[in-house]
């Protein structure tokens, strides 16, 4: 789902350190600091020792109740999660929710779990990590946008999908598509269908730039409904992109060298409450189609939502 990324990759390949960077990018409080962590705040002071007042770190061996149970994140741990979450926060309208070995939830805490991902208060943000998800039921993983980290996997699939004749940009694309398969790199670089699907899902709704469009774009998509997971999908998916440039682009830049103009516009000038905004929008999105919302005025409210979001 929308507010939970689940980390995962094989030991000290910096899943914890990505975590810890995307909380901070969240929680940081200078309106002037672009895409990074000022480093400065009082918020990302509280980040380097993991003590802001608005971050709960869950952990095994470090309960935040006390607990038997050691060998474990218990279900009494959840328990506390969910009244923490529940109220206001307080430093802001957040709550960030670390996860360390999110496989270490037993499985009862991993049910208690399932209701909290797939409605969170609004501001709530789920960042776990594992280096084993098999040990995660599928209707958890079901509920977070994975982050596969693979240190060379990348590289491999760009020289395999180069020996295809891929073009460069469609490469790196796929390669950011495909969450670490080689399969999904494949099939996906060459399904022109797709490509020109997220091409226009994006132009018409993440980048929509006359509130006169809204309708003509409303009224093109009010039949199809049943492809509505596919569209907020292809929308999470760039926000989470651009987020995740945004943490960790290096000072050259190279690694958003790929990216669309667009969005890079949009990173250069976003805070974090910009991304939590676009989010908030598709998550809310997604709420109103399940409440059986007329579909048509799910869009337009979700067009005007990221047009406000995106234009900063
Ligand atoms: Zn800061």
């Amino acid at each position: 789902m929308n507010h939970a990324i689940l980390i995962s990759g094989e030991r000290g390949t910096g899943k914890w350190s990505l975590a810890q960077a995307i909380a901070a990018f969240l929680l940081c409080e200078d309106i002037h600091s672009e895409q990074k962590p000022c480093g400065k705040c009082r918020s990302c002071t509280q980040m380097e020792g993991l003590s802001h007042p608005d971050l709960i770190v869950m952990r095994k061996g470090k309960p935040l109740v006390p607990t038997e149970t050691k060998n474990a994140i218990p279900v009494s741990d959840v328990l506390e999660m969910q009244k923490r979450i529940s109220l206001q926060g307080f430093q802001g309208n957040r709550h960030i929710v670390m996860i360390y070995h999110s496989e270490d939830l037993n499985e009862a805490a991993q049910n208690k779990m399932l209701k909290t991902l797939e409605e969170p208060p609004a501001g709530t943000f789920f960042l776990m990590t594992s280096v084993n998800p098999d040990r995660l039921l599928p209707t958890l993983i079901s509920r977070c946008r994975p982050l596969k980290i693979q240190p060379w996997g990348d590289r491999e699939i760009l020289r395999v999908l180069a020996e295809n004749n891929v073009d460069e940009i469609r490469a790196q694309e796929s390669v950011m598509e495909a969450g670490g398969s080689f399969g999904k790199a494949l099939t996906v670089s060459s399904d022109e269908e797709y490509w020109k699907l997220r091409e226009k899902v994006l132009r018409e709704f993440l980048f929509c730039d006359h509130r006169s469009d809204i309708l003509k774009t409303s009224s093109e998509w009010k039949d199809r409904k049943d492809e509505a997971d596919v569209l907020f999908s292809i929308l999470e998916n760039a926000v989470h992109r651009m987020m995740h440039g945004a943490v960790t682009a290096d000072s050259s830049r190279e690694s958003m060298r790929w990216m669309p103009s667009e969005w890079i516009e949009f990173t250069e000038k976003a805070r974090p409450k910009d991304y939590v905004q676009l989010f908030e929008a598709i998550a809310l999105a997604r709420k109103r189609v399940r409440f059986s919302v007329n579909f048509q005025a799910v869009l337009e409210q979700l067009i005007l939502s990221l047009m406000e979001a995106v234009h900063i």
